[in-house]
């Protein structure tokens, strides 16, 4: 007997060439900026927008006879960072010089760590909105100085440098080519982005240039070995990484079917036209002439230290998210949203334990509300959850005047906006404003004879046919201002109309 085979309703993760379908391998290395008041081998500011050159010392511009000397709080941050990372802390690792030349570079060469990165093997995992967890593994983290930067728009005929950004520390995040999708890209970097913010190690800013991915994508028919790959450098939005991912695949796709081979190269996104171009072919390591920096001893790291970090971590999100489903019910869509930042999963749960006397209030009911009245008020006025203009308290007493049938459900949504709009406390707004549900079954009994009085054809209608009920309600809640209590009203007009 033919078993017809099980329906998945997963989407395919392959793209359609002329010659089959086509496998995308992506593999992403994160320039992610440490959050350190200083740089990391001087006592310069870290801080955005200063006046141009304002906040360079002399190591930083790279005067001779300067030292570099470590950032404890940037050693201690990429620590916590491979910590929440899951990954192998090295006990000991090694600053080399990437010997290169360029105008925003003053000392020749960028300080990284080659061979020995302070941090090793790691993994992050993703669940896709299909229900797919992908687990992408993490090659390795290690500290960079960033570099200056050049102004080409200050002068009609000149370049200026700015090296206020200097030495500033990064971590280059390098995963494993395991990513398979566009889709899965996004979701990596936004969780990797997510996890760096609730550990407090990286702002992770796109626009303000503070986390930036360099994105290489090859192509290969399903089992084969993998092919070669092109490098997208700093994408710096994760919509552009999509766009560039989807675009590069394509254009791969379409050489190799054309009977063309691939060239490994650098390639720059453009977002304007949507599309990759070619910007040099790949450099090798050896162009670099990489050697340890003599000026600079092996970082070695105590047991102690990194038990200590360990042991000072938040609580991540993926950890989060399960004890948000275990010890509030909530869906797995629910938990992701409301732990996507660390801000709005303290709202959340502010909002559940804050009742009268410490009750709890119902999670699902205030799940509903942060996430969709919240956010969604939220993300349409494009502000943050550190400024909601309702608090998780207000919020709180919103639900409880709700819950004890003070206001309906329709009135408790007008409060929401009175507090969004004008502020203050729900209880005396409802008060002040008369919004309390009617629950008097004699005020609701007038305006419901009233309403059966006047129209005779309609109360023929509904004894044909009950479901012209519903003209009644409609016209009972409106006569009442929204606040006769729904049910009272269904039950009168039932025992009114005979139905
Ligand atoms: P490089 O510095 O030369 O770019 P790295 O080791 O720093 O090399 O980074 C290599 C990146 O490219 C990693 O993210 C890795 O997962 C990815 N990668 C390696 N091979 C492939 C491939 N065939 N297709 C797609 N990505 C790849
Ligand atoms: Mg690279």
């Amino acid at each position: 007997m033919d078993v017809p085979a099980k329906k998945s309703n997963k989407k395919s993760k392959l793209t359609k060439g002329i010659t089959g379908d086509w496998e995308v391998v992506i593999g992403m290395e994160v320039h992610a900026q440490v959050t350190s008041q200083a740089k990391l081998f001087s006592g310069a500011s870290t801080a955005f927008g200063g006046e141009a050159n304002s906040h360079v010392s002399l190591v930083d511009a790279a005067m001779p006879g300067m030292l570099p000397v470590i950032n404890a709080e940037c050693m201690r941050q990429a620590v916590r960072t491979g910590l929440g990372l899951k990954a192998k802390i090295n006990p000991k690792s090694v600053f080399d010089r990437k010997n290169y030349f360029y105008p925003d570079l003053p000392q020749g060469y960028q300080i990284s760590q080659y061979k020995q990165p302070i941090v090793g093997e790691g993994e992050v995992t993703i669940d896709m909105p299909d229900g797919e967890t992908v687990r992408v593994g993490i090659e390795r983290l290690h500290l960079e100085q960033d570099a200056g930067k050049l102004l080409h728009e200050q002068h009609p005929n000149m370049s200026l440098v700015d090296l206020n950004r200097s030495g500033v520390a990064l971590m280059e995040i390098v995963t494993k080519p395991d990513l398979r999708t566009a889709d899965e890209a996004k979701a990596f970097l936004a969780k990797l982005r997510s996890v760096l913010r609730y550990l407090g190690t990286c702002d992770g800013d796109m626009e303000k240039g503070n986390f930036r991915a360099d994105v290489n994508v090859s192509v290969r028919k399903l089992g084969a070995p993998l092919g070669t790959r092109c490098e997208i450098k700093n994408v710096n939005s994760i919509r552009f990484v999509g766009q560039a991912i989807e675009h590069e695949a394509r254009r791969q796709i379409d050489i190799i079917e054309d009977g063309g081979k691939i060239e490994q190269e650098t390639r720059l996104f453009d977002p304007d036209k949507s599309e990759t171009r070619s910007m040099r072919t790949k450099e090798e390591a050896h162009d670099y002439r990489y050697f340890p920096d003599p000026d600079l001893l092996p970082l070695e790291l105590s047991p102690s230290l990194i038990a200590d970090l360990q042991k000072n971590l938040p609580e991540l999100p993926d950890a989060k998210k399960a004890r948000f489903m275990r010890d509030y019910a909530l869906s797995g869509y629910d938990a992701d949203v409301l732990v996507a930042e660390r801000e709005m999963a303290e709202y959340f749960e502010t909002v559940v334990k804050g009742g009268s006397a410490g009750a709890r209030r119902d999670p699902k009911l205030a799940a509903n509300w942060v996430i969709n009245e919240l956010f969604g008020r939220l993300n349409r006025e494009g502000e943050d959850i550190t400024t909601a203009p309702v608090s998780a308290e207000q919020l709180g007493v919103i639900l409880d005047l709700m819950g004890d049938g003070t206001i309906s459900g329709k009135i408790a949504k007008d409060v929401f906006e009175i507090v969004w709009t004008e502020g203050g406390d729900p209880r005396a707004i409802v008060e002040a404003r008369g919004l309390r549900q009617v629950t008097d079954l004699g005020a609701i009994e007038k305006i419901v004879d009233d309403i059966v009085g006047k129209n005779p054809d309609k109360v023929a209608d509904a004894k044909a046919n009950p479901k012209a009920i519903g003209w009644f309600v409609g016209q009972a809640m409106k006569a009442s201002g929204g606040k006769a209590n729904p049910q009272a009203v269904n039950e009168l007009l039932r025992k009114k109309l005979g139905l």
